[in-house]
């Protein structure tokens, strides 16, 4: 129904709806909720307001007005007074209505924001009635998204709620039909659509007004979950994949001989998970999940391990080169005494070694190929590539996860490793179609890292540490925020410290490690140190991700409060990995803010993970990060928030599930013909690599717990 048929809208209103507010008809309207409620019962005191107000209500009368300004600058400014106290009101549009409506010593309720100018508070343009106008205020008044245009054009939020209250009376309204399931709605106790609707423009009290909120958030998320298992189910079953039936002499082989340790339970769960995913001629789509240090890279070498007792090949792709030689030479080691064949191939790899692996590659020799986005390139063709894994994902998008699946006619197994702690229900929606693992547990002895905030004034204690700790035989990081010094900056850089640090431990040998550097380069000075020809590392955060230095105990971070808590934690986690004692020293300046002391203080209080991330979104606000990462999403999420909505999240999926089961016709249906316009996702409800990227840093966070579930169920 077109909006220009309810009352209070005409030609006019109507084209200002569409073209300001993207309302193009009734049913538009009705959707086009409020963002923010305020207590209509509610009176402020002048003298109570504070900067960080939102929209306020005070009564009172005027005392007096007066026009000032020239032109432009032409306002008209009243004296309010509620009683107590007394504040200015501002009008600079509308002066000659405003000076015949609105008159001194009868008695008003204003609605806005008080905004603090020269030492007093005052309002610009607040809505205004009369205290006598209709019924005493009760319930909650919603506040609008209104464009500076409809502003001016004197169209305000009560104009519009006016119109929202008339197309609630229309004949389509109450026609308007249920826009979930039945059989949901009543399971869940789901507020019907149309109460869900009036609630949400004009909610009596706060109890009504959240269960017309969850049953939004429900719907949305249940939509886009919906679509996403349909999309998972059909991928399912037109891609075929290969079939692993055998765990043969490699994997045996290495398990009994070969393998140093035992595998922890954690490890043994996930490669049953993916055993299973190999053995049944479907595509596995696998994301492991596990805190740095936890042993993903074994779990990964296992799995290319049934690949090839199965005679395929297999590939792991890092994302740096760094990585990938760590890998590699990780891998090598397991290799020889396997006999599997394994190389690596990187952009520095020359021409002539590079020959050498393609071939061998195309004829199937070479089993195992380590290496970074140079796999991805169109001349590295295999034989039959059975299983590709790609490590630390947040460093590669979907497209590249796509090129792996491309390399053959049966797509390989793909398993995507991932130290962020994302919860399973949100990593289901994000990556849609993959399975997820998780490695909860460290493999055993390890200590905790012991993590101290120190300042410049300690440096001696910190030296001392150091000094200690090299004695022992032991290997040291040096974190920089900075390659260069930059005066403009007041930061430590790397560049100037390194000779000050080579001077300080003449009898140690010292290695610097920055993204500026050549590849080569930075692999040899890498490998210096892995191998413990170097005893400390000066670097740059290229060192983030997924080195393993063993005998490496202390990690130093300087400038500490430039970094943010999930970084801080994955360089950490490069300490730690052996049984003895470890240590994190984060150095800061002694003048932060007490935001950034806190920050840091959890750094020293918890090593886990999960804890980490959540304080790191708790302090961050949800505010901005909500919007940076709703906006990477691929579907608009209008009520529901991926980092509240949790356990919304989790009962919408179980929804889609059962009635996915229960409808199986559905699975073939045209991409989102059931759902509703609003919730609808992209039919690839793919993220874009931007989107991905940012989901994943913003999503280490607090991800439930917020709801008040008890509402719905
Ligand atoms: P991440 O999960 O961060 O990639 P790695 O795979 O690099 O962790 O493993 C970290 C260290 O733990 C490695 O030195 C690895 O050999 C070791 N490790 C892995 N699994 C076990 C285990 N079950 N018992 C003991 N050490 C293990
Ligand atoms: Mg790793």
């Amino acid at each position: 129904m077109e909006t220009k048929y309810i009352k209070g809208v005409g030609e006019k209103r109507a084209k200002l709806l569409a073209k300001d507010l993207g309302i193009n008809d009734v049913r538009e309207l009705l959707y086009y909720f409020p963002y923010r409620y305020v207590d209509r019962s509610k009176f402020y005191r002048i003298a109570d307001f504070d900067g960080e107000m939102p929209m306020v209500q005070v009564r009172g009368r005027f005392v007096r007005f007066a026009e000032e300004g020239e032109g432009a600058k032409r306002r008209r400014v009243g004296l309010f007074n509620d009683g107590r106290s007394i504040m200015e009101v501002v009008w600079f549009s509308g002066l000659k209505y405003i000076a015949e409506s609105v008159v001194c010593g009868v008695e008003y309720v204003l609605f806005g924001k008080p905004s603090f100018y020269r030492g007093a508070y005052s309002m610009v343009h607040p809505e205004i009635e009369r205290a006598d106008a209709g019924r005493a205020p009760t319930g909650f008044r919603g506040t609008y998204t209104l464009s500076e245009n409809a502003r001016h054009s004197n169209f305000t939020q009560k104009s519009l709620s006016g119109i929202v209250a008339n197309a609630l009376e229309t004949k389509y309204f109450q026609e308007f039909p249920e826009t979930l399931p039945s059989e949901v709605t009543t399971a869940l106790h789901l507020m019907p659509v149309r109460d869900a609707i009036r609630n949400m423009h004009f909610p009596q009290n706060t109890r009504d007004l959240q269960a017309a909120r969850e049953r939004f958030k429900f719907e949305e998320l249940f939509y886009i979950e919906l679509n996403i298992l349909r999309y998972a189910r059909r991928r399912s079953a037109s891609i075929r994949g290969h079939v692993f039936g055998r765990i043969g002499h490699y994997f045996n082989t290495f398990y009994n001989n070969v393998l140093p340790f035992p595998l922890t339970e954690a490890q043994k769960r996930v490669l049953r998970e993916i055993r299973g995913d190999m053995r049944h001629g479907r595509q596995m789509n696998r994301l492991l999940q596990g805190d740095v240090g936890c042993g993903k890279t074994l779990v990964a070498f296992m799995a290319m391990l049934m690949a090839l007792d199965n005679g395929y090949q297999a590939a792991i792709m890092a994302p740096t080169e760094i990585l990938a030689q760590q890998h590699y030479e990780t891998l090598s080691a397991w290799c020889a005494p396997l006999g599997i064949k394994c190389a690596r191939l990187t952009g520095s790899t020359r021409t002539k070694p590079r020959r050498d692996i393609d071939a061998a590659l195309r004829d199937g020799s070479l089993q195992i190929l380590v290496g970074t986005h140079a796999l991805l390139e169109e001349k590295v063709v295999f034989a039959n590539l059975g299983i590709a894994i790609i490590d630390e994902q947040h460093r590669f998008g979907v497209a590249q996860r796509a090129k792996m699946w491309n390399k053959g006619e049966t797509p390989p197994h793909v398993l995507v490793m991932t130290a962020t702690p994302i919860p399973r229900t949100l990593a289901m929606t994000v990556y849609g179609d993959l399975e997820v693992s998780v490695i909860d547990e460290l493999p055993p002895g390890r200590k905790p890292v012991e993590t101290w905030l120190r300042y410049d004034e300690n440096r001696g204690e910190v030296d001392r540490l150091i000094a200690s700790q090299l004695r022992q035989g032991r290997q040291i990081y040096m974190v920089y925020p900075l390659v260069h010094q930059n005066d403009k900056l007041n930061l430590k850089s790397l560049e100037k410290d390194l000779e000050y640090v080579r001077e300080k431990y003449p009898h140690y040998t010292v290695v610097c490690v920055h993204g500026q550097l050549k590849a080569a380069e930075k692999d040899y000075q890498m490998q210096q140190f892995v191998s413990g020809e170097a005893q400390i590392m000066v670097a740059t955060t290229v060192i983030e991700v997924g080195v393993n230095v063993p005998n490496a105990s202390v990690m130093v971070i300087e400038n500490a409060e430039r970094f943010g808590l999930s970084q801080l934690h994955q360089l950490r986690g490069r300490v730690g990995r052996g049984a003895d004692r470890s240590f994190c020293v984060l150095m800061s300046k002694y003048k932060i803010a007490a935001e950034t002391r806190k920050r840091l203080t959890v750094m020293t209080q918890t090593t886990d993970g999960f804890l980490v991330s959540e304080a790191d979104m708790q302090m961050r606000g949800p505010g901005d990060m909500e919007g940076t990462m709703q906006s990477g999403l691929p579907f608009k999420l209008q009520v529901a928030n991926l980092a509240r909505d949790g356990q919304i999240l989790t009962r919408a999926r179980q929804e889609a599930e059962a009635i996915l089961a229960a409808n199986p016709q559905l699975v073939a249906a045209e991409p989102a013909a059931d759902a509703t316009p609003d919730s609808q996702p992209d039919p690839a409800y793919r993220l874009s690599e931007e989107g991905l990227a940012t989901l994943r840093r913003e999503m280490r966070l607090r991800f439930d717990g917020q709801t008040d579930w008890s509402l719905i169920s």
